[in-house]
Parts: C-alpha cells; sequence; structure tokens
C-alpha cells in the first residue's frame, strides 16, 4: 500500500491558486459573451479558444478535466453530468448501429442496463463476459466490434479483473478498451495498462461527501505513427484526427456526444467535485486499510464476507499482485436471505441505507430488493446477486466502531 504521496502534492496544488481567489474559480453562466461577431466566429471555427456554450465546455468544469487528465496520464477529459453520462459520451461517440460492445465484468446496474437495454434498441448489440473468460472474449470479436468494457472492480462480485492481459488483446485485435475506474481511482491507472479510455462517476469517492453528481472520461492521445483508432474500423474518426491531431478523441467525443445528448457537467457540481478530489489520496489511503481490517474481522467472527483480500477469495493472489494499493472502498455481506439481510440493516446503527458508494460514512444495501430488483433470475446470478446480499461501503470512521456495529447487528 502507499499514501499516493504524488497526487497529495498535485492535487491541493493544482485545485488552489497563488494569486486571487483560491479556491476555484465558479462561473455559473450557461452562456458567454463574444464582444464581436469577429470573435464569435473564430470561437465557432475553433481558432479563437474562449468559452461557446456551457454544454460545450465551462471555464470551472474545464479546471476539473484539466487535473483528472493528468491524474491518469492522458491527453484530455471530458466532464459530464453523471458517471451515467461519462459511460455514454465515452461509448456514444464511437458507436453506430450494427457495432457492438464486449462487455467483461462486474457490472454496475446502470451500465448493465444501457447496454443490455437500451442500446440494443438502437441496434447495439452487447456481449456479457466474465472477468476470466480469455478464450470466449478473443472469440466473441469480429469485425463490428468496437468497443471493449471493463470494470477495474466487479460492483458487487467483487471480482478483479486482469486489466493487463484483457488490454493486450483489445490491442492485439485493434478496439478500444474502456475501463470503468469509479471504485479505484489512483489505485489503478488503466491508461497505463493499455487502456484508451478510462470513465469515473466522480459522484463516488472523488466527491466523496455526497455533495455533487458527476462523471467525466479521460481519453489517451493518438499515437504519431500506427494506432488503432487510425484502422477503417474507426474509420469516421479520420476528420477528427486530420484537425485534432493526438487530441482527436477529445472533439469526437464532444461532437458526437455532448453537443447533441447533453450529458454535460454543470460548474457548481464540477466546483464541488474539486474540493472533494483534493483530499481524495488521504481519504482513500485510509480507506483502503479500513476495509482490509473490516473484511478480515467480520470474516473470522464467521460472516460470509466477500473481499479479494481474504485467502478464500479466487482473486486474492491477483489482489495481492496487481491491486497494491487496494480496491476501493466496497466489501459485501451474504447473510443467506432476504429477512437476515433485512435484520442486519435495521440492526445497524451506523451504516447509512442509500445506493451510493465511496462517501466519507459507511453506507450499505440490499442489493436483490434494491438496484437489481427488476433483474431476471439468470442475470442476478451472472452478476452475482444473492438473496442475502448486503453491499457495504466501508467510510472514514474508525474501523473498530465499524466492526462493533456490524457483529451486533449480524447478532
Ligand atoms: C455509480 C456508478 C456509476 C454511475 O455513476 P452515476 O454518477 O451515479 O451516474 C458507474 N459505474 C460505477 C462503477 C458506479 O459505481
Amino acid at each position: 500500500m502507499n499514501n499516493f504521496e504524488e497526487y497529495c502534492t498535485k492535487f491541493v496544488q493544482s485545485v488552489g491558486s497563488k494569486e486571487g481567489a483560491v479556491s476555484p474559480a465558479l462561473v455559473n453562466s450557461a452562456s458567454f459573451a463574444y464582444g464581436t461577431p469577429e470573435t464569435a466566429e473564430g470561437i465557432f471555427d475553433g481558432s479563437v479558444k474562449k468559452p461557446l456554450y456551457s454544454r460545450m465546455g465551462n471555464p470551472t468544469t474545464a479546471k476539473l478535466e484539466n487535473i483528472l487528465a493528468e491524474m491518469d496520464g492522458g491527453i484530455g477529459a471530458v466532464a459530464t453530468s453523471s458517471g451515467m453520462g461519462a459511460t455514454a459520451l465515452a461509448t456514444l461517440s464511437l458507436l453506430a448501429s450494427g457495432d457492438e460492445i464486449i462487455s467483461i465484468g462486474g457490472l454496475f446496474g446502470g451500465t448493465y442496463s444501457f447496454f443490455d437495454e437500451t442500446l440494443t434498441r438502437f441496434g447495439i448489440h452487447t456481449r456479457f463476459f466474465d472477468v476470466d473468460e480469455f478464450d470466449a472474449i478473443k472469440n466473441a470479436i469480429n469485425k463490428n466490434t468496437k468497443i471493449i468494457f471493463l470494470e477495474s472492480v466487479g460492483n458487487p462480485n467483487m471480482r478483479l479483473p486482469d486489466i493487463k492481459k484483457i488490454s493486450a488483446i483489445a490491442n492485439e485485435a485493434g478496439i478500444a478498451l474502456i475501463v470503468d475506474n469509479t471504485i479505484t481511482p489512483l489505485s489503478i491507472s488503466p491508461l497505463k495498462l493499455g487502456a484508451d479510455i478510462v470513465v469515473y462517476s466522480t459522484t463516488k469517492i472523488i466527491s466523496g461527501n455526497s455533495s455533487a453528481l458527476g462523471g467525466c472520461a479521460v481519453f489517451r492521445a493518438i499515437n504519431d505513427g500506427d494506432d488503432k483508432f487510425k484502422t477503417p474500423r474507426y474509420d469516421f474518426l479520420a476528420k477528427f484526427i486530420k484537425g485534432a491531431g493526438e487530441m482527436a478523441l477529445i472533439p469526437n467525443a464532444k461532437k458526437r456526444a455532448l453537443r447533441d445528448f447533453g450529458m454535460s457537467a454543470n460548474a457548481h457540481a464540477s466546483y464541488q467535485t474539486m474540493l472533494g478530489l483534493e483530499t481524495l489520496p488521504l481519504r482513500l489511503a485510509r480507506v483502503i486499510q479500513s476495509v482490509e481490517t473490516v473484511a478480515k474481522e467480520l470474516s473470522e467472527n464467521g460472516l460470509n464476507i466477500n473481499h479479494p483480500c481474504l485467502k478464500a477469495h479466487v482473486h486474492h493472489e491477483r489482489y495481492l499482485n496487481e491491486f497494491k494499493n487496494g480496491c476501493g472502498t466496497l466489501l459485501t455481506i451474504d447473510m443467506g436471505t432476504k429477512e437476515k439481510a433485512f435484520d442486519f440493516l435495521n440492526r445497524t446503527k451506523l451504516a447509512i441505507i442509500t445506493a451510493n458508494i465511496g462517501d466519507s460514512r459507511t453506507l450499505a444495501l440490499h442489493m436483490a430488493s434494491t438496484i437489481y430488483r427488476d433483474f431476471d433470475d439468470e442475470t442476478k446470478k451472472f452478476l452475482g446477486i444473492t438473496e442475502g446480499l448486503i453491499r457495504v461501503s466501508v467510510g472514514l470512521e474508525n474501523p473498530q466502531d465499524i466492526i462493533n456495529d456490524f457483529l451486533q447487528a449480524a447478532k
């Protein structure tokens, strides 16, 4: 485990200013005056770099985008209204009717419905795989495949992907790899492991305090020489590569998704998100320790805990080798039946019962009766949703207080 020291310096230094207002300027304007028709023309043709209209970009949001792009070693980022907005932006900007997605692991309920129901209505087909089905994944790739989508940690099944191996498959086949890194910012750097786009729900641990809904997509640079995005599979990108070079994925995302679907971040949420981001390294360093302490102690006391820090977990070795900075704030408790799970949730005095994760406070939710209530049995089985499953997001409380509270709740 490390303490994310480099990010401690970077975040506080880049969020605050050394002249004038220290806290980021909150530009609460939907539109921007151009002054002259010549400037207006220049802004619209891209030769003048000034704000056009807040749906296409806002100065407060731009500051957040720059910090998040740097965080992941990307060339640029587009902040969005929510995490689902980021997934929609990243995927829709690359897709057309007839295309296919390969979705691996997880999967966050909203993303599953988006792929399985909504995109299907528009003629885009998704095939779902477990993280370890490498051969099946390879065999599923065909000429229509445009995206391999992967969650860095299965939520709530807690299965861990071999991100390097999956990105090798994507790169060999020349397919875009998008990683949802919501659960493991700082801990995992998907672009460095070979991914092309990272998406976040900043609503979760990046903001960290339930004050702002938001998301972000971070994009890698297009390479000078060969690049999978220069192949016929992504021919629609050619004009953006011609115009914007290594930045091409940014105007592609803005013009093919943000402009027309309008999943734009609002400035106030971007401001709140930066306030959270400042302390992300400190909070994350604490919570990845706490979640292990809580998981081990509850497991030793006979609770049915799912977390890869436990020796019995199928991906325990992968956790030790590839997830050295933890795998986020989540663990699950299987109470066996819905009744027992409800009893537990009614008895816990500490956990807040809510659908959120990554908050300063410990949160808990019964999965089958809430987020996954409309899913059929087969899908629930695939996603690891059992009748008694409670998802817990460990917060910043003293871990011993969480353990004591959970043990009394489980009696
Ligand atoms: C919450 C979440 C999302 C969606 O984010 P919203 O901000 O709620 O739209 C996507 N992926 C994961 C892994 C999440 O936990």
